[in-house]
């Protein structure tokens, strides 16, 4: 595969942008609002469509469902906390889980690709239908770039939000640049969720949710560290 750059090596990238104007995904996995860009949304929408047309059973069991997306800072602290609590050094702590994640951007998704998010499954969620159906509509038609050691992580970078871009400005056969600020029906959502993060605080049902789905996948990628096989951070 060619390179679709990572949001972390896109210098200036969406990373200022990242905390206005988000949307609840209606793709969120069940009992559960995830929060993600707009853009992401828009291309949430199409890989559904694309892969219901293809036969498989979208949303039943969850699958193709986002089973994570935005991050507040607050919630990246926690996870990481929680892997120092683990692992009583930071340098090791470092290696599991980053401080600064590029889910705190809004444009990037963990899928459920039919098997649970930890690192022991990665080898059956690679050998299934649904990843190489994800994989070619993701990567080959919308741009999205993968993450090479978490198959569910995927990142709606510049190359996904321009690509999403083209393909609704050929649609409304407008010429003016598509501005995701002024959709009428998309609310911006950070006072919300400011509020509901002060209140449920650190021990929060999405901060729990978040960091067992992350650092259940500990042991598998200590052995992993531990033989080299870890060339970069946790995202
Ligand atoms: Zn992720």
């Amino acid at each position: 595969m060619t390179a679709i750059k990572r949001i972390k090596d896109q210098p200036g990238g969406v990373w200022a942008e990242s905390r206005g104007n988000l949307v609840a995904s209606e793709f969120s996995q069940s009992g559960r609002a995830i929060y993600i860009q707009p853009y992401l949304e828009e291309v949430m929408k199409r890989i559904s469509a694309d892969l219901e047309e293809q036969g498989f059973p979208v949303g039943q069991n969850d699958l193709f469902r986002i089973a994570s997306g935005f991050r507040t800072q607050e919630e990246q602290d926690e996870l990481w906390q929680r892997a120092l609590d683990k692992y009583g050094d930071p340098d090791i702590a470092d290696d599991f889980v980053a401080r600064v994640s590029a889910h705190q951007t809004g444009a990037v998704i963990d899928i459920n690709l039919g098997f649970p998010i930890k690192s022991e499954h990665i080898g059956q969620i690679r050998a299934t239908d649904a990843y190489t159906a994800w994989e070619d509509l993701a990567y080959n038609k919308y741009k999205m770039a993968p993450y090479d050691v978490e198959p569910w992580h995927w990142e709606c970078g510049d190359a996904c939000k321009e690509n999403i871009e083209e393909i609704l400005q050929g649609e409304s056969e407008s010429s003016q640049e598509f501005d995701w600020n002024k959709r009428g029906e998309k609310t911006p959502v950070e006072n919300t969720r400011r509020r509901a993060t002060k209140q449920r605080g650190t021990a929060g049902s999405a901060v729990l949710l978040g960091a067992a789905v992350l650092l259940s996948g500990a042991g598998a990628l200590l052995w992993m560290h531990k033989r080299g096989m870890l060339k970069r951070k946790r995202r």
